[in-house]
């Protein structure tokens, strides 16, 4: 087969209705060159983040997809497909699972070995789930930690506060926009000039240095004038961290999100260029696993200083901490993760990050959907700004799509509101609505979005998989269940979900169902941790319609 994906557009559709179509337009979505990393190796993000096994499992998948009936349901298995069943009409289309290990063999090692025997594949948050639609996805998430510590420290705005981070991959290349969308400035360190490139070229960073003092320079001149300025700096992290400190530069805000969750593939050792890198994993792995855990010592040990001399600095979900500490430096700890900071008195109003993808290519479908969101949610200033933001922002790379983080009744709303204007004919055709992981209950990550529970509850995975059951009991077009997204293999339990609106009547009740389930399990998983601010949220659904 040909080793370019493109997912395909317009109202023609080679699947037996538009419910299979939406799939496979998200599956071919997020391999597609313009959205994946790396397309050519099948990689999606985040490391080896893929949607599916190999070129041979890319070919099945679309075979199975074309000949799928509308009452059958595909099982894909880390990647691959294995077989379909006769279901029911309401039942999920395709139900996946990828990268779940007995827990006691859940480690890297063995991970390595069982795809290296070609039987797994790393599924990543949003690859495996076939619901990554490029940077953008993260970036409303990332918009919402910014604006949560604006809010917190520094009377939200982030105007004159200057952010050190790395990495400028997949999701990481969020941090820059998300921080100048809050007026603030941005020095992101980042060993690969070509991802450099790409980002400045789609406006998620303004200009590229090659050294620290250029970078120092511009942002001090660009947080005293209280301008926006986002600076890719090319190095490595965990040296530029150590020459910042040893230059007395103590940024505001300091986090990183390098693939620290993947030393494989997604850390760089100091004093190695990205092709010297490559060569030495292949010859000498011990040697380079030896230079991996001095440069995640000194990096963390670097973040632990700025944070001694007054920084706000955070892991940024990338399980860095950990990587560190098994590395051997104990402090690592010290730093504080930013789920349990930032995100979770979001979760516990049930206010999550929900997606919609336009199947029709046409970028006027997101468009009219967000003049509908603009004029329904006019009272939720965080939306307007978001969308407003985003307009001017963002350019779509693959099918067009918005995120939107919306509470427990905006997002049943939306779904209504989506599925008839594709019912009228308004939009050119059917829409996906889907999400990030990231939500209050499809994920247990004691690393993240579960680090120090109220209740002691971080390492609890019931949550997740009663999510999935309980989506797909819903009608989901498609749920996924995965291990080690974000942070590693052995350190999550997550799962995902998505649903073609196309405009049916079926659609339209199934939406009402499933766009309840996850708002409102993350209100009840938090509440039943003990957070107060969920029980309220509880008191409110109980106090509901339902
Ligand atoms: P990615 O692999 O696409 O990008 C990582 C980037 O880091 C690459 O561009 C790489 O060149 C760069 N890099 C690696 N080592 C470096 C070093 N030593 N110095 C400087 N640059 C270096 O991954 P991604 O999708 O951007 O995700 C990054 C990390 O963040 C992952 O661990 C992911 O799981 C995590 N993540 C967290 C959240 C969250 O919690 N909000 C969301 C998304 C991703």
């Amino acid at each position: 087969m040909s080793n370019v994906l493109i997912s395909p557009t317009g109202p023609e559709i080679s699947c037996q209705n538009w419910e299979i179509e939406g799939l496979l337009r998200l599956f071919l979505n997020s391999i597609d060159p313009r959205v994946a990393e790396s397309s050519k190796d099948l990689i999606v993000y985040g490391g080896r983040g893929k949607a599916a096994r190999n070129y041979e499992a890319v070919q099945a998948i679309i075979d199975e997809l074309q000949n799928l009936a509308t009452d059958e349901t595909l099982l894909i298995q880390s990647g691959k497909p294995v077989g379909k069943f006769k279901t029911y009409e309401s039942s999920p289309r395709i139900v996946n699972a990828s990268s779940v290990l007995v827990p006691h063999w859940s480690t890297d090692n063995y991970f390595s070995e069982l795809i290296d025997k070609g039987l797994m594949m790393y599924g990543q948050s949003t690859a495996a789930s076939w619901a990554y639609i490029g940077v953008q996805g993260v970036l409303q998430g990332t918009f919402e930690t910014m604006g949560e510590i604006a809010r917190k420290h520094f009377n939200h705005t982030l105007q004159g506060k200057i952010v050190l981070t790395s990495g400028l991959g997949g999701m990481s290349a969020a941090q820059p926009l998300s921080v100048t969308m809050h007026g603030g400035v941005c020095i992101v360190v980042e060993i690969s000039e070509e991802k450099i490139d790409q980002r400045l070229k789609n406006n998620y960073c303004d200009i590229k240095v090659n050294t620290l003092e250029e970078a120092i320079v511009l942002a001090k001149e660009a947080a005293n004038a209280k301008k926006p300025l986002a600076i890719a700096l090319i190095g490595n992290v965990s040296e530029v961290y150590r020459e910042a400190l040893k230059a007395n530069f103590i940024p505001d805000i300091v986090t990183d999100q390098t693939s620290a969750h993947d030393l494989h593939m997604g850390y760089i050792p100091n004093g190695l260029s990205l092709v010297q890198a490559e060569t030495l994993r292949k010859k000498n792995t011990a040697h380079y696993y030896e230079l991996i855990k001095e440069s995640l010592i000194l990096h963390v040990e670097a973040m632990v200083n700025f944070k001694e001399r007054g920084a706000i600095v955070f892991e940024y979900g990338n399980n860095l901490r950990n990587q560190a500490y098994q590395a051997g430096y104990e402090q690592a700890f010290q730093l504080p993760g930013f789920a349990s900071d930032y995100l979770r008195p979001l979760y516990c109003e049930g206010r999550g990050p929900c997606r919609w993808i336009a199947l029709s290519g046409n970028p006027e479908d997101i468009y009219k959907i967000d003049e509908i969101v603009l004029e329904t949610f006019n009272h939720d200033k965080r939306v307007a700004r978001w969308i407003q933001f985003v307009q001017e922002k963002i350019f779509f790379n693959g099918l067009p799509a918005r995120t939107c983080w919306l509470d427990y009744e905006e997002r049943e709303q939306i779904g209504a509101l989506i599925n008839e204007m594709v019912k009228s004919g308004e939009l050119s055709a059917p829409i996906a609505i889907t999400r990030d992981h990231s939500e209050g209950s499809t994920m247990a990550a004691p690393f993240r979005e579960t680090e120090n529970m109220l209740d002691g509850s971080d390492v609890v995975a019931d949550w997740p998989i009663l999510n999935a059951m309980l989506n797909a009991s819903a009608g989901a077009s498609m749920v996924s269940i995965q291990n080690g997204g974000g942070v590693g293999i052995g350190n999550s339990v997550h799962s995902g979900m998505t649903v073609i609106a196309d405009g049916s009547d079926e659609a339209s009740e199934r939406l009402r169902k499933i766009l309840v389930v996850d708002p409102g399990m993350s209100i009840i998983r938090h509440a039943d941790a003990g957070y107060e601010q969920a029980k309220k949220a509880l008191d409110k659904i109980k106090l509901g319609k339902r």
